[in-house]
């Protein structure tokens, strides 16, 4: 269990608390369209209204990188989130986030009442964990929350600047939500153990490979990152991805693998094209790819054997696509996994990102124990790292 201080232990009654959430959800022209974040958001936000809490709700929302882009404004969000809680969440549209509309309506806020800022990354300081926007934010505030377990592997001042100036700094349920079943996963696994790692790049997820080879049972490695783990077989890839300066470390890792007893597979056959494209003619390559053909997906024999894999694992966590998922005709490992998922007796923790989205969107999400709402911060706590997010806030 994480040892720090939740919104059970403080008491927020007639006291302004800045509650920072991670509202960073994909919107196309002013529509948001997954508020799978939000939705996460409510339990905690629930709980500090019922106890009295005057909040000042806070996120970042994509990348305006220091400037305000009307785009990218979290108006959407405040109005949603009305919907979503039955209540006026106001909605402070300043430029610099903490400025005279966002002092009013802190101010003139009353108990159980809920106010949202505008996108802490208007202001550039936000992503340096600047002295004076994190002073800025404090002022606004008696109490901190933070629940924005997708921010917590970066230290910016709307998650660890601004702690420092705060009397009491808590943490939300969803951020223990996501700690405890990530950090029960790793630390403490009904086993066998089984994880599953995907997506482009190899060097991306070093340090996660190399932690859980001390933790698993057996590491599943699909994905564009399978190609080079080929190669350090002494495989012909063709034009797959590659990236051969970590032919080495591939090779190290299944070494390592065989010394501490862990299973590792990789692909034993892939879909291949000879583009880059989802129209372009596909077959099933075993072994060998042509020097003209990428692969593009794990095959029919791989799907298969990841299944049987995971068939009697008790604990499997998952971060990464199979394959180029974006494109529907090689999608197939992607969803064979996330089914094989659905379909066990196990605690399934899915690491955010793209794999959450793929389970979101081939409808498997009641069936996984645990979504993670964010991906860098969930393959930061896979590699063993300490957030500085959760780091921030009071111990017990
Ligand atoms: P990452 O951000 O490293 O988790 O990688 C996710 C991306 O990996 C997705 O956009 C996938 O399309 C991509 N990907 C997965 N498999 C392959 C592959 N075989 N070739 C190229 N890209 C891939």
């Amino acid at each position: 269990m994480l040892n720090k201080k939740s919104v059970d232990d403080i008491c927020v009654k007639g006291q302004k608390v800045l509650v920072r959430c991670d509202f960073n959800v994909p919107l196309q022209d002013g529509v948001i369209t997954d508020e799978n974040r939000l939705v996460a958001a409510l339990p905690t936000l629930k709980k500090l209204i019922a106890d009295g809490g005057r909040l000042i709700l806070c996120s970042h929302l994509g990348k305006p990188k220091g400037e305000p882009k009307p785009e990218l404004s979290l108006a959407p969000v405040a109005k949603r989130l009305t919907e979503l809680l039955g209540q006026e969440v106001v909605f402070a549209a300043d430029p610099e986030v903490v400025g005279p509309n966002a002092k009013a309506a802190a101010e003139a806020l009353q108990d159980g009442q809920v106010m949202l800022l505008e996108n802490t990354r208007y202001r550039k300081e936000e992503t340096k964990n600047g002295e004076e926007f994190s002073k800025d934010l404090a002022s606004l505030a008696d109490i901190f929350v933070d629940d924005a377990f997708g921010t917590a592997h970066r230290a910016h001042c709307s998650n660890v600047g601004v702690t420092a100036f705060m009397k009491e700094n808590a943490v939300g349920y969803l951020m223990q939500k996501e700690i405890d079943f990530l950090g029960n996963a790793v630390n403490n696994p009904a086993r066998p153990f089984v994880a599953i790692l995907g997506g482009s790049k190899v060097s991306s997820k070093i340090s996660v490979i190399n932690n859980l080879l001390d933790k698993v049972d057996t590491l599943i490695i699909g994905g564009g990152m399978a190609y080079t783990f080929m190669k350090a077989c002494g495989q012909e890839i063709g034009t797959s991805l590659l990236e051969a300066d970590y032919i080495d470390y591939a090779a190290d890792m299944m070494k390592k693998a065989e010394e501490k007893g862990v299973k590792l597979l990789i692909p034993v056959d892939t879909v291949v094209a000879k583009e880059f494209s989802n129209d372009a003619p596909s077959r099933i390559a075993c072994g060998d790819i042509a020097p003209d053909e990428m692969g593009l997906d794990i095959g029919p024999k791989t799907r298969e054997l990841f299944a049987e894999a995971v068939k009697d694992a008790k604990t499997v966590v998952w971060n990464g696509p199979m394959g180029v998922f974006e494109m529907p005709n090689f999608a197939a490992g992607t969803i064979a996994v996330a089914q094989a998922l659905a379909d066990i007796d196990a605690v399934t923790i899915i690491g955010g990102g793209d794999s959450a989205a793929a389970v979101n969107q081939l409808g498997f999400a009641d069936k996984m124990t645990h979504i993670s709402t964010g991906g860098g911060a969930s393959l930061e706590f896979l590699e063993g790292k300490e957030l500085p997010g959760v780091a921030a806030a009071d111990n017990k």
